[in-house]
């Protein structure tokens, strides 16, 4: 009998897919490396972010610099570690000083970033900034869609504000916080 991948071997085998095929030559020659993912393959929800930062881009890991701490408390509001979520961005190499993704950028890596929720199956997307709610969801506009669920061909997303943007900013700090608190009751009526 032939033994099944696990979700983990899959994951790593995007993440060599997209070195094979030489993905945005211009970020990958320019990043540390590769920040596919982290977290929990079997997680329920997967967040979704912008792109690697200088922190990202050196630890190889998503979401580990302010904004990555900012995510972990919210997630402790929700009794949420970050090993029981998958986390991701949807530009897998550091731009240079942190520019916004292109959009050719983002729409090479958009079939990876779909590669990987068909491995992880989550129950929820979450978006993080407009950046990944953009390439989900192109046309929405994020101060009017962030907090409410969208249900679309069986798959439950929420799209949320950064945590980088909503660091500084208390209204928006707020709104995010508030926003998190959903997460629970979102999950609980989502039927998979
Ligand atoms: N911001 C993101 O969008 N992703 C990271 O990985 C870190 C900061």
């Amino acid at each position: 009998m032939v033994k099944e991948k696990s979700k983990q071997a899959l994951l790593d085998q995007i993440a060599a897919d997209i070195m094979k095929q030489n993905i945005c030559p211009d970020l990958a020659k320019q990043a540390t490396q590769l920040v596919l993912g982290d977290g929990n393959p079997d997680a329920d929800i997967v967040f979704i972010g912008e792109a690697p930062g200088k922190n990202e881009d050196i630890q190889g890991k998503p979401f580990v610099g302010a904004s990555g701490k900012f995510l972990s408390e919210m997630l402790a509001l929700i009794n949420l570690k970050r090993e029981d979520i998958y986390i991701t961005n949807i530009v897998k190499y550091r731009p240079p000083n942190n520019r916004d993704p292109l959009p050719s950028e983002k729409a090479a890596f958009l079939p990876f970033l779909h590669a990987q929720l068909e491995v992880i199956k989550p129950k929820l997307i979450i978006t993080l900034g407009r950046h990944s709610m953009d390439v989900l969801f192109p046309g929405l506009i994020i101060s009017q869609a962030h907090g409410k669920p969208i249900r679309l061909k069986g798959q439950v997303y929420l799209p949320l504000f950064h945590p980088a943007a909503a660091l500084y900013n208390g209204g928006l700090r707020q709104t995010l916080i508030d926003d998190f608190a959903k997460i629970p009751l979102i999950l609980k009526k989502t039927q998979k």
